[in-house]
Formats: structure tokens, sequence, C-alpha cells
């Protein structure tokens, strides 16, 4: 039998950012489209009117593709089984739910949510797990037309059978559920717009998807979706579960806020995509350390059985760790490019491309993550830089001061001729003569030229400043212009 071309998606919900986890679930479908030379198809779930937005989606596509995380088929490009917006496809879910009508697999449901309540609260007294009790399933044809003649607006219930529901998860190997653990449930909302679990089904199946690949939250709707593949003559795709993401709170990652876990904001923060896409590879099945992986070897890397089950903790240090790691092996040229945009158009076009290159191989050693860059970046700008309370401190001191005269005096004579290190070096006879040794030599330079007490080692910043702004930053914190 010829095997069906794979077919996987990635379906958001746009209410949020696409994080970790989201991310995570996309990498490992575009991994499994690859290396079985399938499609991956990008579907947005945007039934939720109310938390659903265009900004959530446009945001998602830019991080997806950010990412490198590209579509086959999607709502911005098409293909041959759209529309790729669920928003966009009401009029299949309401014809599809049509067919389950005719067939008495579904029925109409006039239960307010008042009612269900009240149904719902009974149960519970009664120590029955809450569940739909099939209230409208008798429901006579008469009894039908009058309400619909009232302008009551139904929803519409799949009918469940009992039974066993059975399939082979790629990840989790067999599950098995009982169907008396949930009722019968909505698949067309009152209000027309289909359930999650219903449109995921018409659209997997009309997609022709063959592997639903997302997140272990997803499992429990798993049963009721096979109930409906059958019930609509689809054949149902084979299922993997991954564990989900969860923070280090221990509870799951969620997307409503752009925090610490979102990919704009680690994004904006200076993270590189190579490296939350070896750190998300890492949570699910990459061995750690393994970060000089090309795409294509992830690729060839990747199979569903190597997932882990077990429950994938996201820690910003490990992160940190991965991006600076693939910082070191950047060329210059590369880095240069990359942190351009952090330390800022103006100073770019003030020190040129040259001076930016330099910068990056010098100081790639103390950039963790590119925002790194931008704070070295303020160091370099024209004019005064402006001091911290501890650097302030420092400069306080009257015999300080005089050293740092006493340096710029040399240095402005001396820097054009000798190395960043030799200079240096010939700070100590000043101190010899004025008493001041070890770090109390390199400090108040520090303080002096950069505003700060911490930073990368001095030499480094010698080398990236003019001797101009040099000069002038020392005999300023001296207490004397230049
Ligand atoms: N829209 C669902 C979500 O964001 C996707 C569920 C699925 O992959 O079936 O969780």
């Amino acid at each position: 039998m010829k095997k069906d071309k794979v077919r996987v998606r990635f379906a958001p919900s746009p209410s949020g950012f696409l994080h970790i986890g989201n991310a995570r679930t996309a990498l490992y479908n575009k991994l499994f489209a690859q290396k079985n030379g399938g499609s991956f198809i990008l579907r947005i779930e945007d039934t939720d009117v109310e938390r659903s937005s265009k900004e959530a989606e446009q945001i998602i596509m830019e991080d997806l593709k950010w990412l490198k995380i590209d579509w086959d088929e999607g709502p911005d490009i098409g293909g041959n089984f759209g529309p790729y917006r669920q928003s966009e496809r009401i009029s299949i879910y309401k014809d599809m739910a049509q067919k389950l009508l005719e067939d008495k697999k579904a029925y109409f449901c006039f239960c307010t949510p008042l009612e269900l309540e009240e149904m719902k609260k009974e149960q519970i007294k009664k120590k029955q797990p809450p569940r739909y009790n099939g209230r409208c399933l008798s429901l006579t044809k008469a009894e039908i037309e009058k309400f619909l003649a009232e302008g009551r607006k139904p929803a519409i219930r799949f009918h469940v059978q009992k039974g066993v529901v059975e399939f082979t998860d790629l990840i989790r190997g067999k599950l098995k559920f009982d169907t008396s653990s949930f009722g019968d449930f909505v698949i067309i909302k009152s209000d027309g717009m289909p359930s999650y679990n219903f449109a995921v089904v018409v659209d997997d199946a009309m997609m022709k998807i063959t592997h639903v690949i997302r997140g272990e939250d997803h499992i429990s709707n798993t049963p009721r979706q096979i109930l409906l593949y059958k019930a609509l003559n689809f054949t149902s795709p084979l299922f993997a579960h991954h564990s989900i993401t969860i923070g280090k709170d221990n509870r799951p990652l969620s997307k409503r806020e752009k925090n610490m876990i979102s990919i704009r904001y680690l994004r904006e923060k200076g993270y590189l995509a190579e490296a939350i896409i070896h750190y998300i590879a890492m949570l699910g099945w990459l061995k750690q350390g393994n970060i000089s992986l090309s795409w294509d070897e992830l690729v060839e890397n990747f199979s569903l059985e190597k997932v882990s089950i077990r429950r994938a903790m996201f820690d910003e240090e490990q992160l940190k760790r991965v991006n600076h790691k693939i910082i070191l092996e950047k060329d210059p040229e590369e880095l240069a490019k990359l942190i351009s945009p952090f330390i800022g158009e103006e100073l770019c076009n003030e020190k040129g491309s040259k001076w930016i290159k330099e910068a990056a191989e010098l100081l790639k050693d103390n950039i963790i993550t590119l925002e790194d860059a931008r704070a070295f970046g303020e160091i370099f700008k024209k004019g005064e830089i402006s001091l911290s309370d501890e650097a302030a401190e420092i400069l306080e001191n009257d015999k300080v001061r005089t050293y740092l005269r006493r340096v710029a005096s040399l240095w402005r004579l001396s820097l054009p001729k000798v190395t960043p290190k030799e200079a240096l070096e010939s700070v100590k006879e000043i101190g010899e003569e004025l008493n001041i040794h070890g770090k109390n030599l390199y400090m108040p330079i520090r303080a002096a030229l950069t505003g700060k007490l911490e930073g990368p080692e001095l030499y480094k910043i010698i080398t990236l400043m003019d001797n101009k702004t040099i000069i002038s930053r020392l005999f300023n914190a001296s207490g004397t212009g230049s």
C-alpha cells in the first residue's frame, strides 16, 4: 500500500505570545515533516473571538519565521487545503455538523448556561461526575421546532456512545479511555462557532493531516476527537503527545503576558534564534551540550521515539549558557551583524563597520545575550558618561583624583604610541609614588571611563575607545577639564 505523504501542522490560538512551550511543539512538527519529506502546515485557531487578535497572530507568525520554523502552507501563503484560519471556515463546520444531525449522531441542545450550571450542582451534590445528562437528546421534532420558532439558539451536541477508545500514542504507547468519562459534548456553540474539538477534527481531516504532534495537555481531547473522526467517516491521524513545558514554579507556561518565556521577550533580550532552537531541542530529546548541530543535523537526529515524556522545565540560566556558547562560535562579521541593532544606529554610524567588528571580537567573551552589547555600546558613545553611585563614590577621593590627573597627563603623550596593555602597565609607576596598588590602580580608571565598576576588561575598553575620549574622561573625573 502506498504510504500517505506526511503532513503535520502547528495550530496556535492567537490569544497571546508564542512561548517556549509552543515553539517546542512547532519545532517537533517542523523537524518531523522535514525528516519524512513531508509538509508542515500553519493553521490559526481563532474561533474564540474574544481572546483572539490579529496582532497576536502577526506576532506568532513573525516569531516562528524568526526562529526559522517556516511553513509550506498557511494563512499568509495559502495552499491547496485552505483557508488556514478557522474563522474563515465557519460554514465548513456548520455543514459537517448538519451531516451529523442528519445521521442522528448529534442533536440540538437548548439548555441555557444557567440550566447547565444547575445540572452540574445537582450532580456534584449527588457525588456524580459532572457531565451533560442528555436532557435534550429526547426532544421531539415538534418541541425542537417550537423552540426554534421562539428564536432560541441551540448548541449542537455530539452523542457519545458507551464504549472504550484506544489509540497508540507515538511517544507514550497504548492509551485507553472509557467514553463514560465524558458526556455528550458541544460541537457547535449556540453562537454558531465550533468547539475546539470539532473544528480541529474537521480541519485535520480536510487538510489531510497524517500525524498530530502536540502537548500532553491535549491528551484528554484525543478520545473525543477519535469518536468524531469515526462519526464523520474520516480516517484518524496518528497522535503523539509530548510533555508540557513548565516554569521554575512547576506550573505550565502561560502565554498571556510577554513575560520571560515568550519568544518575543527572549528575542528582544538578545537571545539568538539558534540558541532557542537548540535549547528547546535539549528540553525534549537532544543530548545536553550538543549545540553545534546544524539545522540539517537536527532534522537527521530527530525522532518521536527519542522525545522524553518527562516534564521539561524552562530554565533561563541554561538558555543563557547555550546562547553564550553559540555567540563564542560566531565569526566577527556575523556577530557584528547581530549586535548592531542592539548598540543602535547612532553608534553604528558614528563608529563604522570596522570598529563594530573589532568590538564584536573583543567583547564576545562578555556578551551572554546581545542585550549586553547594548550596555557596552553606551560606554563608547560620544560625550560624558553618567556615573553609577559606586563609581561616583570612588571618584570622590582627592588622592584618586590626583592619580587620575597624572594618568591622563601621561597617557595624553604615550597612548598614541603604546598598546593598551602597555599603557595599563605604565600607571604602576604613578601608583608607586602615590601609594596606590593592585585593583585600586584600575578601578578609578574603569569608573572614569565607563561610569561603572564592572564590565569588560579594561584593556578592551581602551582598545575600543578613542584616545581623545579617554583623556577627556580621565581629566573630567579628576576634576580638571582636559
Ligand atoms: N489551538 C490549540 C492550542 O493552541 C491546538 C491544539 C492542537 O494542536 O490540536 O492549544
